[in-house]
């Protein structure tokens, strides 16, 4: 599994973590396989409940997907699959929302939104 992108939820250490716990659930019907995992944080003895499996599609073998628990407090990355101009302004948003910067928060969600419109060849007067 792909520790070094998991975020300790505690102390915000990055990819320090020992597996005290592993569990697999297998569908009889597929090759996917489900992974519970405790991990402990190597920094502050924290614990994080990570639920992944690698991926199927596009041929990518050994890129997972994954959900932990709990989340940070603090977010210091955009999601992996937001391109880079998205997510910056995506995580803007984020934290004027935690900060309760409405307005900070409405413009950044702007700047993601027409970010991804002209990803996907947006044109026209209004999109400047
Ligand atoms: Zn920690």
């Amino acid at each position: 599994m792909a520790e070094h992108r998991i975020t300790c939820p505690f102390c915000m250490e990055k990819g320090n973590f020992e597996t005290e716990f592993h569990a697999e659930k297998k569908k009889p019907s597929s090759d996917k396989k489900l992974n519970f995992d405790t991990l402990r944080c190597g920094n502050c003895a924290g614990y994080v409940m990570v639920l992944w499996s690698a991926s199927e599609f596009a041929g990518i073998r050994g890129l997972h997907d994954y959900h932990s628990l709990p989340w940070a407090l603090k977010l210091s990355n955009y999601p992996e699959y937001l391109p880079d101009v998205v997510g910056r302004h995506w995580l803007q948003a984020q934290r004027s929302i935690q900060g309760e910067n409405w307005d900070a928060a409405a413009l950044m969600a702007r700047s993601a939104l027409q970010a991804v419109l002209r990803d996907h060849q947006a044109q026209g007067r209004s999109l400047k």
